[in-house]
């Protein structure tokens, strides 16, 4: 049986009926350019986060980079954050000028470890950009707290967790802005990139808003330099769409997720820690991806991909060991448990569409490759 890792084929034959009528209308109307249809996703995302604002932009990278922007992030200033996320987390940072401070995750969660961070506060620090890395959220509080009293910004990474809750409270409402990306492959995907920047205050919205258009206030009038950073129309219409769908999917990703636990208990492969499971940390996990821990695990990645199982590995190389940052200075040793993490783990399918069969396919196949 084939397994992809992620088949949204599926998704929008769902929602086909639904999509095409929308995308159609906006051709005929010929409004691409922001205009009401952005305007209302925007209303109806921060609705759903429980922000007070949101700002769409042209991806979840530039999401990262206006929210530094917004804050006056720049050359000489630090920004605290995780080694094991996406590359754009530290690239955003990197491309400011600023410089990507790293300190090391909690193997449990793959989040930033909040005890370790107040350490790596220094006069320069400008914001801590925690990552709520595959659909968990970081341990938020005790790094707002010390950034309340150090008086720095949290900007949070949420591209993998939107919907994600804890103790009532939703990725990107949490710090002083939340930053998205609807990337195909995130648990809310457009029709090619996107992103948007949720926040709850109403200077920094502002401040948002002119940055994502060339800091353009009024019309030709250019008060600071921006960028070009807006969000499409048609990506809009399709995320809005989506995004009624959202907490069925998530429901979704939650019952396979205790499907797979099932499935590799029975399977009796927790044993001796051949193959760890994800542990749910937060009240709400939105399981943007499923990632194990397993022994030979390059072996096992080899063996999936030839039975015909989607896996992939996020990710390979922590961000203080990737070529273009070796000048940041750090080396091999630096972030143990980054490190161990890049080594050790494997995603497996989790999208909602995911049959039990196909998930029986997935653990039978990781059973067969550890059988002795
Ligand atoms: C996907 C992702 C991004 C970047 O989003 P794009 O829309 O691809 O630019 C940033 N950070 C994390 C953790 C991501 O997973």
């Amino acid at each position: 049986m084939q397994v992809p890792l992620l088949d949204l084929t599926k998704q929008y034959a769902a929602l086909r009926a639904e999509i095409e009528p929308a995308v159609l209308e906006l051709m005929a109307s010929q409004q691409f350019i922001l205009g009401p249809k952005v305007a209302e996703f925007e209303c109806a995302l921060a609705g759903y986060c429980g922000a007070r604002y949101a700002v769409g932009v042209s991806s979840g990278t530039d999401a990262l980079l206006i929210a530094l922007m917004a804050e006056g992030v720049g050359a000489g200033d630090e920004v605290i954050t995780s080694p094991y996320t996406f590359f754009a987390t530290a690239g955003s940072i990197a491309r400011l000028g600023a410089r990507p401070v790293f300190v090391d995750i909690d193997p449990g969660t793959f989040n930033l470890r909040a005890d370790r961070v107040e350490a790596a506060i220094t006069p320069r620090t400008k914001a801590i950009m925690p990552v709520h890395l595959f659909g968990q959220l970081a341990d938020m509080d005790p790094l707002l707290e010390m950034a309340r009293r150090r008086g720095v910004a949290v900007i949070e990474d949420a591209a993998q967790a939107i919907g994600a809750e804890h103790q009532g409270r939703r990725a990107g409402a949490i710090g002083d802005y939340g930053c998205f990306s609807f990337f195909p492959s995130k648990n809310l995907g457009g029709f090619g990139d996107g992103g948007a920047v949720t926040t709850n205050d109403e200077t920094r919205y502002r401040r948002l808003v002119r940055l994502r258009n060339h800091g353009m206030e009024p019309k030709y009038f250019h008060g600071e330099i921006g960028g070009n950073f807006r969000l499409d129309a048609l990506q809009a219409i399709v995320l809005h769409i989506k995004l009624r769908h959202l907490e069925a999917w998530h429901a979704a990703r939650a019952r396979n997720a205790e499907r797979y636990a099932r499935l590799f208990r029975e399977a009796g492969l927790l044993h001796k820690g051949i193959v760890r499971l994800p542990q749910a940390a937060t009240d709400h996990p939105v399981w943007n991806q499923y990632v194990i821990r397993a022994a030979r695990r390059d072996e096992l990645m080899a063996h999936l991909k030839t039975t015909g199982i989607g896996c992939e590995i996020y990710y390979p190389v922590p961000l203080h060991l990737q070529k273009c940052l070796a000048y940041l200075g750090y080396t091999e040793g630096a972030f143990p448990e980054a490190e161990r993490a890049a080594r050790e783990t494997l995603a497996l399918p989790i999208y909602p569409e995911l049959t039990e069969a196909q998930q029986s396919a997935v653990v039978d196949a990781i059973a067969a490759f550890y059988r002795p």
